[in-house]
């Protein structure tokens, strides 16, 4: 991304809709307990308030600041006077819209959090604003309902309390806005690995703060397999889900066994750190699965690319092909037509038209199968391998035939089906009769042959294309399947690989079978249907 971060408009109704959000989040934090010190263990509203900020820029400053007021007033109930409460809260909302306005401005931050290292940012950034922030929130109180004496803790609890709900909330609300703007289908929650994992955390919460377990912190690492079980399977959202649930049940059971006023910092740094591992490790899997979803698109455009490249260099052999089936048509319907006129027999016009019929068929057929080849979203099921062969003959023997090669196929009677996706298998035969047909192509004389065949092998399928060309050049072999490796002057050198990463992704292999100067062997193996049920 260039510029910064782009700022999305908020409209009267969104700013009203999140003041109503805020207070209803604002008001569950706060709901078990009135406490004199607007202070709670953790603040997920301020998680709120930051993901507002980083949304909507600077200019959602006013309805931050309305949230935290109309927050303090009406959930809290707060009586002190209003210049130091407001001039608190400026000071609060002030701190947030500056970090966010550097991670937009400055780090570029992606606001879907795509990349580990968008989230590290807004650890990072959260984590300094929070400092700052804490002082403007202690500055009321002190001197007040509290010693200057007691200011260095309350400061430190109300730093861990922004920054463990900042980090539970926010990432959770900037991953789901975007979907919920593009209407994605948002995480699925009911399944029953889903249910084992709610369960998980709630046993693990129980054990940790059971009646029988004098000191509970001595068991909160109890905490840390659910929420990685649940990050690693379900990623940033996920991981924020899990985190949020584990909170909310911490916060409930220290408020039941009533720890909540005792070492609450401590239990805050045990929480913060539960918070960052669980995001490290959601943020990493949601990361490594998006890499994974782009190479698999990539790697499609390739193969398209290819293919587009395998058609662009027969080119002239199927327009050629294509040609002379419309011309015989155009020839049968003029002599239908002349026969017509000179008040020929019925049974003679209708034998031209039908030759005539059969003719545009064939070139419609090359025309289908040309469209098929190139079709592109990816589609494995049960496929029968001669109709396959059937197909790709239309597409290679015009160009074989143009430079005298004969192409024999030879199937046995029963051969079982194959599993996979019928455009890439096309593919990879294609590919290999075009190296073959580019092979003997350059051989100046003698008979040119290819020979297709096909067998069940250990119950697989096995596929070779044999060409008595020149054969690979033997020091080059090792090379063979390397991108970018060719010895044509236009060639790109991609065929063979991108044939065999196919066939590897549809549970087979490829090979080079046997090769010398007289001719080549190349071999592929795919799963038969039979196997994959
Ligand atoms: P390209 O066809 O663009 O060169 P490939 O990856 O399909 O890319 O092939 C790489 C190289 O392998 C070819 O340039 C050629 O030197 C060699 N090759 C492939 N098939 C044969 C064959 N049947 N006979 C001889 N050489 C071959």
């Amino acid at each position: 991304m260039n510029g910064p971060t782009p700022v999305f408009r908020l409209s009267l109704r969104d700013a009203l809709l999140f003041i109503a959000l805020y207070l209803v989040v604002d008001w569950a934090t706060f709901f078990y307990d009135t406490p004199a010190l607007n202070f709670t263990p953790w603040n997920p509203p301020a998680g709120l308030n930051m993901a507002l900020l980083i949304v909507h820029g600077a200019k959602a400053v006013p309805t931050g600041l309305a949230a935290l007021l109309l927050g303090d007033v009406l959930v809290r109930g707060l009586t002190t006077p209003t210049a130091p409460l407001l001039l608190s809260n400026l000071g609060i909302i002030a701190g947030y819209a500056a970090a966010a306005e550097i991670l937009r401005r400055r780090l570029r931050l992606d606001p879907t959090l795509a990349r580990l290292a968008d989230l590290v940012r807004l650890m990072v950034a959260v984590a300094v604003a929070a400092a700052p922030v804490s002082l403007a929130f202690a500055v009321p109180y002190a001197g007040g309902a509290l010693s200057y004496a007691d200011l260095p803790a309350l400061v430190a609890q109300y730093w861990l309390g922004d920054v463990i709900g900042i980090l539970s909330v926010t990432p959770l609300v900037l991953v789901l806005i975007p979907r919920l703007r593009e209407k994605a289908r948002l995480p699925t929650v009911a399944s029953a690995e889903t249910v084992l994992q709610a369960m998980c955390v709630v046993v693990a919460l129980m054990v940790v703060f059971n009646p029988l377990v004098p000191e509970p912190a001595k068991l909160f690492y109890l905490l840390y397999p659910a929420v990685i079980w649940i990050a690693m399977r379900r990623g940033l959202v996920g991981a924020t889900l899990a985190i949020i649930a584990t909170q909310i049940g911490l916060v409930a059971a220290l408020h039941l066994t009533g720890k909540l006023g005792e070492d609450l910092a401590f239990y805050q740094t045990l929480m913060l750190t539960l918070t960052v591992s669980g995001l490290m490790i959601g943020g990493t899997v949601s990361e490594r699965r998006r890499l994974e979803t782009d190479l698999r698109a990539r790697h499609a455009e390739l193969a398209r690319v290819s293919r587009l490249n395998i058609l662009g260099e027969m080119a002239s052999s199927l327009a050629h092909e294509l040609n002379q089936p419309l011309f015989t048509t155009m020839s049968y319907t003029k002599a239908a037509r002349q026969m017509m006129l000179a008040g020929g027999s019925r049974e003679e016009i209708d034998d031209l038209m039908g030759r005539a019929v059969a003719e545009a068929e064939r070139a419609s057929g090359v025309l289908r199968s040309i469209r098929n080849f190139l079709r592109h979203d990816q589609r494995q099921e049960a496929i029968s391998l001669p109709a396959v062969i059937a197909e790709i003959m239309v597409l290679a023997k015009p160009d074989a035939h143009r430079v005298g090669i004969a192409v024999a196929v030879e199937l046995p009677d029963e051969l079982p089906e194959v599993w996979g996706d019928k455009v890439q298998i096309e593919q990879v035969l294609l590919n290999l009769l075009r190296n073959s047909i580019d092979a003997l192509a350059a051989q100046p004389d003698g008979r040119r042959e290819i020979h297709l065949a096909a067998g069940a092998v250990n119950g697989r399928v096995e596929i070779s294309v044999t060409d008595n060309g020149p054969g690979v050049p033997p020091e080059r072999v090792p090379e063979l399947f390397d991108p970018f490796f060719t010895t044509k002057p236009s060639g790109m050198g991609l065929g063979l690989p991108i044939c065999r990463s196919i066939v590897e992704s549809l549970g087979g292999n490829l090979w080079l079978d046997s090769n010398g100067p007289e001719g080549a062997r190349f071999c592929f193996t795919l799963p038969t249907a039979a196997a994959h049920d």
